[in-house]
């Protein structure tokens, strides 16, 4: 008996934390993702590099002084931008092959696209994140010269036909959790491509990512992406993080 009276305080203070969780975790109730993908298990602490094996992240760099890397433009990073690719053929192999040989060319232009290559630093899909370029440099996917391209990492989500979305969008919770330990940003600092107006483009804020936007915008969907963000975040305790 004085047994289950010692326990019985650590039993109800772990049912209300479990429950606050799970308010957390499932803010938008009904949401489509979440009847999918289910909470994120918090109490399942790890250190930061164990994100990185849970998305299979493997890094297969564009050459430096190649294609969207012709020279390193340094990056101060302070914001986490998150794109889909829009492209239902292509899976990561597929973009990080293109990045490699600078098969996705934009037009260079003042005030547009600034090296005449697209680029980014993540692909992810269901089984394996490739990383292309090294987060402390620039890349060129979200507003040409504005502070997306100029303060922000980009993480692609794959679209493919084949690919499990659910599972995508899980790791890219994941990554972003990781890359905010990394350089110690606020869940503030995380941004749908939508955030960062392109100029001289109409409409000027795209619709990016648009599974996680209502109407085009981000809402309920892009709230609970955010929670799921901060809950991986949450599992974090101090142990190896590769700088990435
Ligand atoms: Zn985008």
């Amino acid at each position: 008996m004085l047994h289950l009276r010692l326990l019985l305080p650590w039993g109800i203070s772990i049912v209300l934390f479990m429950t606050m969780v799970s308010c957390e975790t499932t803010s938008s109730r009904g949401n489509a993702w979440d009847h999918k993908l289910g909470g994120v298990a918090v109490d399942k602490k790890v250190p930061p590099v164990a994100l990185l094996k849970e998305i299979n992240l493997k890094q297969d760099m564009v050459r430096l002084g190649t294609a969207g890397r012709k020279r390193v433009r340094r990056m101060n990073v302070k914001y986490i931008t998150i794109h889909s690719t829009q492209n239902y053929t292509g899976n990561a192999y597929n973009h990080a092959l293109a990045l490699k040989r600078g098969a996705l060319t934009a037009t260079k232009r003042v005030g547009g696209n600034r090296i005449g290559f697209l680029i980014w630093h993540f692909t992810i899909q269901d089984n394996i994140a490739i990383q292309h370029l090294p987060t402390n440099e620039q890349g060129e996917h979200a507003d040409f010269d504005g502070p997306g391209n100029n303060y922000s990492i980009g993480i692609e989500m794959c679209e493919h036909h084949g690919n499990d979305l659910a599972r995508t969008i899980d790791h890219t919770a994941k990554l972003t959790a990781y890359l905010m330990w990394e350089y110690k940003l606020p869940i503030s600092s995380v941004k749908p491509h939508y955030h960062w107006p392109r100029r001289g483009c109409n409409p000027p804020n795209k619709d990016c990512p648009h599974f996680l936007l209502e109407n085009g915008k981000p809402g309920t969907t892009w709230r609970w992406f955010l929670n799921r963000v901060q809950a991986e975040y949450s599992r974090l305790v101090p142990g190896p993080a590769p700088r990435i």
